[in-house]
């Protein structure tokens, strides 16, 4: 073997023992981080600013409260236009976030390092949706989020749906069920990787609904879904998500199979949360 060979071989294998042993420094930190206690005065927060937090079961809410540790270490949260954004803020955000985790060990919000948190309503850069960005341009609701990019979110519609947690709207479920979706490779309303049965079923179950969602928004019909999701799929995908989790009994009652659906690919029961 050329000497010059031998050199790059030598390089890509000391490349790759930095890459392990980042990897399991990391590894062991996450670990450490969810094994510790939540802060006490986060928890207090919680209880008192996020209502859901205290109906979890206690097994969850200790879960949660590692992977609050974990978020606050990994993300930064910022505060945008002179926006001062407290502890107490950020374990609100990032409670919202990882409930919806709780239950999937392996599924973190990868490519996601950076939160900036508005007051209120901003003025999005970008309000298209191109499969790699989506913003959110409605009353109540404000977020956007940039595929494998940052997050952005207005800080009054994050302490509105943490603290209305029954009325099935929340822009932190919201966004980070768009961050899920998107970990499949694109933000499509199919929040899967890998097993081809598996995405088959959901598209089968997604899609007439989707249709349905759609064609009854358009007549101008009630509906139980937020009508936001007739915008596309990863809209309706999304508005699904904050009902879900917010709404469980009456999800549930309505539409007992897109229900049970959900509760497959979250790992979650929220109906029994009451
Ligand atoms: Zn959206």
């Amino acid at each position: 073997m050329r000497p010059g060979a031998l050199i790059l071989l030598a390089l890509l294998a000391l490349a790759a023992i930095l890459w392990v042993g980042l990897r399991l420094r990391r590894n062991a930190r996450r670990k450490r981080l969810r094994q510790t206690p939540l802060a006490p005065d986060l928890k207090t927060v919680l209880a008192h600013d996020f209502p859901t937090y205290s109906r979890l079961p206690n097994d969850m809410r200790a879960r949660l409260d590692g992977l609050v540790n974990q978020f606050l270490d990994e993300v930064r949260i910022v505060g945008a236009e002179d926006l001062k954004v407290t502890d107490g803020m950020r374990a609100i955000i990032a409670a919202q976030a990882c409930l919806l985790i709780v239950n999937r060990p392996a599924v973190w919000y990868d490519h996601l390092s950076t939160i900036y948190v508005y007051p209120s309503g901003y003025v999005a850069k970008q309000v298209s949706r191109d499969g790699l960005i989506v913003s959110e341009r409605r009353s109540h609701r404000l977020g956007e989020s940039w595929f494998r990019g940052p997050l952005v979110l207005s800080w009054r519609d994050a302490a509105d749906g943490a603290a209305n947690d029954r009325d099935g709207r929340n822009v932190v479920y919201h966004e980070f069920a768009h961050r899920l979706d998107g970990r499949s490779g694109a933000m499509d309303g199919a929040p899967l990787t890998g097993d081809e049965t598996q995405a088959n079923a959901w598209a089968r179950a997604m899609q007439p609904r989707f249709a349905r969602h759609q064609a009854d928004v358009e007549a101008g019909a009630a509906t139980f879904l937020d009508p936001y999701g007739a915008t596309n799929p990863a809209e309706f995908f999304a508005v699904a998500v904050e009902a879900f989790i917010e709404r469980a009994a009456a999800f549930r009652a309505e539409d007992p199979e897109l229900y049970a659906l959900f509760e497959r690919q979250l790992q979650l029961s929220p109906h029994e949360w009451d």
